[in-house]
């Protein structure tokens, strides 16, 4: 019996492709670089290997978000300040929103089925910009960002953080869903609570980061829920 979910955000709910897609063309042509096809492409790849060396606890989480657009600029040959460049990017990412497939839907089956909580790595300034855009806020008990938490997913002090500010909290009825591996279920496991693996685009998984369960579709936690 699940009573206490935890839900990602990023790529869970919310299309974080789309916010970014978004956001860093805003950016770089705000700031008179604009972004070919081949440069986005290259970002992506800058971007994610940051996002890595981050959940490996080997950078900040402060630093990667400049480091990224430092290396970009570095690589391009381009003038521009990374630090305006992430302070712009932040205030872009919060402009609007792109829900997943049946977010919305399974949010408003699931509530009032078991207590929702959001629980998520990103920025917090971005976070509620885009939660507000999306009205989804309302359908969560608390909102954990990691920024706020002084930790975050995959390590066991976030869910700590978590667990201590719900009333009652019991995590035998917990589980988390979420699309990354890394930081989602590994986290559950972590954590010690059930991890429901959200993988829409049929990655292969890993021997070393088993979910409980593995769905395709948000609809497939009417089934679980
Ligand atoms: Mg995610």
């Amino acid at each position: 019996m699940i009573n206490f979910l935890f839900l990602d955000a990023d790529d869970t709910l919310l299309d974080f492709s789309w916010a970014e897609d978004q956001a860093i063309h805003r950016t770089y042509r705000e700031l008179g670089a604009e972004m070919t096809d081949e440069m986005y492409a290259r970002y992506h790849v800058v971007n994610q290997g940051y996002w890595q060396t981050y959940e490996r606890g080997e950078i900040t989480r402060e630093a990667l978000l400049v480091a990224r657009h430092r290396q970009m600029f570095e690589e391009y040959g381009l003038d521009c300040d990374p630090v305006q460049c992430e302070n712009l990017y932040r205030k872009n990412l919060g402009i609007g929103h792109h829900f997943i497939p049946h977010a919305v839907e399974i949010l408003d089956y699931l509530r009032p089925r078991c207590r929702l909580f959001l629980a998520s790595n990103g920025v917090a300034e971005t976070q509620y910009s885009r939660l507000e855009s999306a009205g989804i806020g309302p359908c969560f008990e608390q909102i954990f960002i990691s920024e706020e938490a002084g930790d975050y997913k995959p390590n066991r002090a976030y869910f700590d953080y978590c667990f201590a500010r719900i009333p009652g909290f019991r995590p035998e009825e917990a589980a988390i869903v979420g699309d990354s591996l890394t930081s989602d279920i590994l986290g559950g496991i972590n954590a010690g609570i059930q991890t429901i693996w959200f993988n829409p685009k049929h990655k292969p998984g890993r021997p070393d980061i088993r979910p409980d369960f593995e769905i395709h579709d948000l609809l497939e936690l009417k089934q679980l829920i």
